[in-house]
């Protein structure tokens, strides 16, 4: 059997051990190992890279632990707006969607956009208008909520802060592990074909339609056969400034770099000269994967045909 790979994240930030419980540790574990074997079912049965990364970023946005789907932050306003993305390898096909809301899976809404449209990137009410036509599965508000991003966006609400950088001890500590929360993966398939999709509820009291760079393609989310598939998690800005994802892809196309050196020039040198935070994962087109971040942690997991299977939190 020809050899085939998953990765995922669920977001990264500064997540430290003393400020989670067992409890929610082992909670962020089963998520993770979850979506990891769920995807990795479809690709031990001949699935496509595709449908694994969509596969697993489904049940991420079914989870309320993660910022995506059920359990994305909170707006200025109060309300969930979701970007995603997804993107085949093969053929260089994407699709993605800013700005939805009331969507269930923004990563299926994606997919219809690559699948099922003439275009890549479709944002608020004619992202949903496309939603309701091709029957995508839509929630109420309340299915969206959760008690804990609640509290966190009534922590700042009445500031202009949207990525806490600041010094009030008390709400820093209220955010601290909660920062991020994005999910993404990236695949490897039998055929060798490689696939990414990311997928949040971007950044806790953002406003004026703000879009984050996992639903833009090259910034938070980007795959090529040629090269690898990339998705990304952190500060969106530095990343879409730094066009991250498609950084990494052309360090290996123009420089020859190989995934780990690329990702670990963006990640760790780049991006960190900007101050963003954050991390990606990748794969590459020998099904090599690579977890990398320059923050204090990041929901992380990945499993091949080789028999790795690995799931982590911390550094
Ligand atoms: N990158 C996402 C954004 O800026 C946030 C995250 O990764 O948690 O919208």
């Amino acid at each position: 059997m020809p050899d085939f790979t998953i990765v995922i994240h669920g977001g990264a930030g500064t997540i430290l051990k003393e400020d989670m419980t067992p409890e929610l540790e082992q909670a962020y574990f089963e998520g993770l190992q979850q979506a990891l074997d769920i995807s990795y079912a479809v690709l031990e049965q001949g699935g496509t890279a595709v449908n694994a990364v969509k596969a697993a970023l489904v049940l991420l946005e079914d989870n309320v632990l993660f910022n995506a789907g059920k359990g994305s932050v909170f707006t200025k306003k109060g309300v969930q707006e979701m970007d995603a993305a997804i993107m085949d390898g093969s053929d260089l096909s994407a699709g993605a969607v800013a700005g939805v809301r009331n969507v269930r899976n923004p990563i299926e809404l994606a997919t219809e956009v690559m699948q099922n449209s003439n275009h890549v990137f479709l944002s608020g009410k004619g992202a949903n208008d496309f939603a309701i036509k091709q029957g995508v599965k839509l929630e109420p508000d309340e299915y969206f909520f959760s008690q804990f991003r609640y509290d966190q966006w009534k922590a700042i609400r009445d500031s202009d802060n949207y990525s806490l950088d600041h010094t009030n001890h008390q709400l820093e500590e209220l955010m601290r592990d909660k920062k991020f929360g994005t999910v993404g993966a990236v695949a490897r398939d039998q055929q060798g074909n490689l696939a990414a999709a990311t997928s949040t509820g971007g950044m806790t009291n953002k406003k004026y339609g703000r879009i984050g760079d996992s639903p833009m393609i090259g910034a938070g989310t980007y795959a090529n056969n040629a090269t690898c598939a990339i998705s990304c998690t952190g500060h969106g800005e530095m990343f879409i400034r730094s066009v991250a994802a498609y950084d990494v892809s052309c360090l290996m196309e123009y420089k020859g770099l190989s995934l780990q050196e690329a990702m670990d020039k963006v990640v760790n040198e780049k991006l960190i000269k900007m101050h963003g935070e954050g991390g990606m994962i990748g794969v590459d087109h020998a099904g090599n994967a690579v977890m990398l971040f320059n923050s204090a942690g990041m929901y992380r997991a990945a499993k091949n045909s080789k028999g790795m299977n690995e799931v982590s939190i911390y550094k």
